[in-house]
């Protein structure tokens, strides 16, 4: 038994990147004087350097993936937009922070092979941040190339006083508790198997996976009652463990040759799994997570498990029609 890490610096620090994340959606988005600038990119660095930097404070000798790094902050990003990430450290830090520290946080172990990786998404469903609809802090952890762990952290999900939701796996087992601090309980998902029970969630952004053909699968499957629901980011994992969904199917478009990314699916993978659920390729064999950034798998399904078997098979009989 290895011991289990303490998440509290991690908790905290997916509390203040979406403190981050809802100033800059406040500043650029919100009030329309001081719109034009690019709200994505300042809170992409600014939420990556504040998990970077309590990952290598608690746990200096680990690895990191994460999507963004120190050399693009500098190439990519104005001047005016860094100065403004750096005040906002600053202050949501309360310390000193200078531009400097903020590439040696982005940087923080990146490229180091080690056991134990940190993957980092720091804003997962930009298009949703942007849209004001859903979006997602995520940090999964890998061990031997494996999502055994992590925490996800969800402003918009939808929770009786609207604080969001912070989730996180450890040793098997799912937790959730409000966004902003309280009780933590362990959640499941849910037993649910029938049609006329099943909630099924998918991208809102049609660019991003294949609806028509999701809706054939789900025909196919016995499940074309299902209530469905399009929402952004790895929210949609968090919903399945928490017994909030059933399935979550990620086909992607015919002609599309893009990738999946670890970052995108590790944190997600590790909270289905411990919370009692399944994720699985499309064809029901696992993820591959031991390729480097990219995810070796050609589509994604997520369920309670109940339904995974009946979605896998219409999975495999509409893509043979298609052939
Ligand atoms: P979702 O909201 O579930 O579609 O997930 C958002 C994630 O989709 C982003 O973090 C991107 O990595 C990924 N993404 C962005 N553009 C595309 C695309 N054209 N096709 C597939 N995935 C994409
Ligand atoms: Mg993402």
């Amino acid at each position: 038994m290895t011991q289990p890490l303490d998440f509290q610096p991690i908790f905290q620090a997916v509390r203040q990147a979406a403190v981050l994340c809802r100033r800059v959606q406040e500043a650029h988005l919100v009030s329309s004087d001081k719109g034009g600038h690019e709200p994505v990119t300042i809170a992409d660095y600014g939420s990556q350097a504040i998990i970077s930097r309590a990952i290598a404070a608690a746990f200096p000798d680990d690895g990191i993936i994460a999507e963004e790094d120190g050399g693009q902050f500098i190439e990519l990003v104005a001047q005016e937009q860094r100065a403004e990430v750096v005040a906002l450290l600053s202050e949501i830090l309360n310390t000193p922070v200078t531009q400097a520290d903020v590439v040696r946080w982005l940087d923080h172990g990146q490229r180091r092979e080690t056991a134990r990786t940190w993957v980092i998404d720091p804003i997962d469903g930009t298009k949703g941040f942007l849209a004001l609809r859903s979006y997602v802090i995520a940090v999964g952890i890998l061990v031997d190339k494996q999502p055994v762990a992590g925490v996800i952290g969800c402003p918009a999900y939808p929770t009786k006083d609207n604080a969001g939701a912070l989730f996180h796996a450890q040793g098997g087992v799912a937790f959730m508790q409000p966004l902003t601090g309280g009780a933590v309980r362990r959640v499941r998902v849910s037993e649910h198997a029938e049609a006329s029970q099943v909630r099924a969630l998918e991208s809102v952004e049609k660019s991003h996976t294949n609806h028509e053909r999701m809706a054939r699968v789900r025909e196919v499957a016995g499940l074309g009652d299902a209530t469905l629901t399009r929402i952004d980011s790895m929210e949609k994992y968090a919903r399945i463990a928490a017994g909030d969904a059933e399935m979550y199917l990620r086909l992607p478009r015919l002609n599309s040759t893009r990738p999946f990314m670890i970052w995108d699916h590790a944190a997600g993978t590790a909270l289905v799994q411990a919370a009692g659920g399944m994720v699985t390729d499309i064809d029901g064999s696992p993820l591959d997570f031991s390729q480097g950034r990219a995810l070796a798998n050609k589509g994604i399904l997520v369920s309670n498990g109940r339904v995974h078997e009946r979605m896998i098979a219409a999975i495999q009989q509409v893509l043979s029609e298609s052939e």
